[in-house]
């Protein structure tokens, strides 16, 4: 299913594609995903909308649309979503029709860094001309190392994520790619030959 959204868009081979970036929370994602954008200027972020408050430097509009739940409930009403998720207790991200179209207008992919299960429903509704990515720590246990490392979660929350993480791995075959990072600059090296031949398809 493609978005149909009475938008009159220009006709470009960027048009319906995009690169799904998936993992469980500190499989180093993120990382990944900087460094695919660094090297591929096609690619555009997608800013999600999410209801958590925003962490140490993040800014409204360039890493999340950070909205009240209230907000995020009138876009889910309003159809606004091409998927959304409680991606923690009482924490909403959503993948926005509007911020797709907006990138797909300026001629650009748009790269999405998602949680599994949201992952796995883009990748239904575009299976063709996407790519998704699913990036696997090394072990749980070093994923739980990385993310204490972080200093950003509580106690629950690190048990709360690490959780999650053991459950989502075994969702990796759903994905195209599947990329270890035990060392970062080899996972990136070995992201951006996939996305390279990903481009030329
Ligand atoms: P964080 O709170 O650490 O920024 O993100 C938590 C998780 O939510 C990460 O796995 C991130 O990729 C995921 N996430 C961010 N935006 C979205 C979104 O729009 N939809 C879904 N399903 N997950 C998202």
């Amino acid at each position: 299913m493609k978005l149909n959204l009475n938008t009159q868009f220009k006709i470009l081979d960027t048009m319906n594609r995009i690169l799904i970036i998936t993992a469980p929370s500190g499989a180093g994602k993120t990382s990944i995903t900087k460094h695919l954008m660094e090297k591929f200027p096609v690619f555009a972020f997608s800013v999600s909308a999410a209801t958590r408050q925003p962490r140490g430097i993040e800014k409204d509009g360039l890493d999340y649309h950070f909205i009240t739940a209230d907000e995020f409930k009138f876009k889910i009403q309003h159809n606004e979503f091409v998927e959304w998720e409680m991606v923690y207790e009482g924490k909403y991200y959503g993948t926005l029709k509007a911020e797709l179209i907006r990138i797909w207008n300026d001629g650009k992919i748009p790269v999405l860094d998602i949680d599994v299960k949201g992952a796995i429903h883009v990748q239904q509704q575009f299976n063709e001309g996407t790519l998704s990515l699913f990036i696997e720590p090394p072990s749980v246990e070093e994923l739980k190392k990385r993310l204490q490392s972080r200093g950003t979660e509580t106690e629950e929350s690190l048990a709360a994520r690490v959780n999650k993480a053991s459950y989502e791995l075994s969702f990796k075959d759903y994905f195209n790619k599947t990329i270890v990072n035990a060392d970062l600059i080899t996972a990136c090296a070995e992201a951006e030959k996939i996305v390279a031949a990903f481009l030329q398809e």
